[in-house]
């Protein structure tokens, strides 16, 4: 038996509980006890299942403070946040796959043209993928999974599911919510680091959702694609925060100081550059190192999740220190007597695009700002990353706002808010470059996890169809006249003409049809 690591808690610094790792051999086993258990749960009718998959929401508001105590132990983050970001946010999910997916799962009838393809109907259904093996990261260990379980379950495919090496104890609790509502095996549960996540994806699986570092994302694409197997990916961010000459500067310093210092910054949604408008940048930065001075530590920002991260952190200001940043605030660990891996919340001025803390993730409790001239500067360097999951922009002029939001290179853009959106299941949650082309969030999110298939009952009763054999002459005049029925045929008069040779190619090719032989 190996245990899993992050058997200390980032939050309190006490031992918890080891958790055995699935062995390595015994992950092709998880699969095949799911993929046998999906072929019964995909006949269900989607009634059932949706009425099975409910049943887990009261479990989750039943165990709402354990579930965020957990959380909290694992990854060190506020409790209040995980109530508010994991706990209520997963009910809401439930609630919302439930009244969706019937309208959505309906089967759509195909339009086929009468004329061309007679007594044919067709209905397009929702299908299942399968089995889904699902691979977490530790940041929301919780919300992130059940985002994609609950409508992965709902519409009927079975799901393998990989915690975080550093979250396995939330990773059991949240597996076990579906114990006795679905059948034996349909969510299965895989405990270890990323071996055990690389042989999950190389195992008997039809699809993969990924959800983390642009690095492990590539390796699990390359996986995939030697298996012909489709993934989902969900990487890393550097989203950033527009602020506009008019905005409320009150407003945007407090959502600014929120959007990056949520789960101590480590949220791939978090706002890890401020491009303001150099009229207001002063009194942007006083307010925004206002703010976060006045950030508690322990209650409005926890410790890093690991040590690993806290060096990230480290490494990144000591960089844009050396490099002649300015530290406003902040820039320093914090003492392990007062916080376990703590780094104290941090604005720093700085205006180098090549600096790793504003072109790489550095998922900490970091705001770099940098003066910019004017708008087109903000957008430019804003498109710039190499990443595009969220951005925002903060301006009076809603109007404007909404406007410049549709030239910003990221999957979702607020204006006057941020990454908030993600607790919003309604709405889609993807982005751009090496963020990764999954979704997550509304109806968008079924094209990953169902796959359409079309259905067509042909009640012709001829013995031939117009382009069955045999080939002959007068079906290629029959062709070339829906060519020019089509569009080919320029003006009135060669319309009509078309449409008369046509009436006079079809009696004819009909015979031909009947008879299996040429016309004369
Ligand atoms: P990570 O890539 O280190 O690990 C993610 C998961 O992959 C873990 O479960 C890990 O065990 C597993 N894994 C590791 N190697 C693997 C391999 N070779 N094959 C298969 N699985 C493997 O990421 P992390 O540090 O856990 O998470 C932080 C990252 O996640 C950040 O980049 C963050 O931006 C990103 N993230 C993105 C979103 C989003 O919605 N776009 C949401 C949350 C986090």
């Amino acid at each position: 038996m190996e245990a899993v690591f992050a058997e200390t808690s980032p939050a309190t610094g006490e031992t918890l509980e080891a958790i055995a790792a699935t062995s390595l051999e015994a992950i092709p086993e998880v699969v095949a006890r799911a993929r046998e258990a999906q072929a019964k749960w995909a006949e269900m009718s989607l009634d059932k299942r949706i009425k099975a998959i409910t049943k887990v929401k009261a479990r989750i508001l039943e165990r709402a403070e354990e579930i965020a105590k957990l959380v909290h132990l694992e990854t060190g983050k506020p409790d209040v946040e995980a109530l508010l970001g994991e706990v209520l946010a997963s009910a809401d999910v439930v609630t919302y796959w439930g009244l969706a997916l019937p309208d959505e799962m309906e089967p759509e009838e195909a339009e086929i043209d009468a004329l061309s393809y007679p007594k044919k109907s067709g209905w397009i259904h929702r299908e299942a993928r399968g089995t889904i093996a699902l691979i977490m990261p530790w940041n929301f260990p919780f919300a992130l999974p059940l985002r994609t379980m609950i409508p992965a379950l709902m519409t009927g495919n079975a799901v393998v599911f990989k915690p975080s090496e550093l979250t396995p104890r939330t990773g059991r609790i949240l597996a076990a919510l579906f114990d006795g509502i679905v059948p034996d095996g349909l969510v299965g549960l895989v405990q270890g680091g990323g071996e055990a996540g690389a042989r999950l994806c190389g195992a008997d699986i039809d699809m993969v959702v990924f959800t983390g570092s642009p690095a492990t994302g590539r390796k699990v694409a390359h996986t995939c694609a030697d298996r012909l197997v489709p993934c989902a990916l969900e990487l890393g961010g550097k989203d950033a925060a527009i602020v506009l000459a008019d905005a409320d500067l009150d407003r945007a310093a407090n959502g600014i100081v929120w959007g990056a210092m949520m789960n101590c910054g480590q949220n791939c949604g978090a706002i890890e550059r401020v491009y303001v408008e150099s009229k207001v940048a002063k009194a942007l930065t006083d307010k925004i190192v206002a703010a976060t001075k006045a950030l508690r530590i322990g209650t409005d920002v926890g410790p890093l999740t690991s040590a690993a991260q806290r060096s990230i952190v480290e490494k990144h200001v000591e960089a844009a220190k050396a490099g002649g940043a300015e530290i406003l605030t902040g820039g320093k660990t914090l003492d392990e007597k007062d916080a376990k891996l703590g780094y104290e919340p941090t604005v720093v001025k700085i205006d180098d695009e090549k600096a790793p803390i504003v072109a790489d993730e550095t998922f900490g409790p970091v705001v770099p700002i940098t003066e910019v001239a004017d708008v087109e500067d903000a957008i430019k360097r804003a498109n710039a990353s190499r990443y595009g999951l969220t951005a925002s922009i903060w301006t009076k002029n809603t109007a404007r706002g909404e406007k410049l939001a549709r030239r910003l290179r990221a999957g979702v853009v607020t204006v006057n808010n941020h990454s908030f959106t993600g607790a919003i299941p309604s709405v889609p949650w993807s982005g751009v470059g090496e963020t990764g082309w999954g979704i997550t969030g509304s109806v968008h999110a079924l094209d990953h996890l169902t796959r359409p298939r079309f259905i067509l009952v042909d009640k012709n009763g001829a013995p031939r169809e117009t382009w069955w054999y045999p080939y002959t002459p007068t079906l290629r005049k029959l062709a070339l006249t829906f060519v020019a029925l089509r569009g080919g045929a320029k003006g009135i008069v060669s319309k009509i003409g078309a449409v008369f040779r046509l009436l006079g190619l079809l009696p004819k090719r009909m015979k031909e049809l009947k008879s299996g032989k040429p016309a004369g």
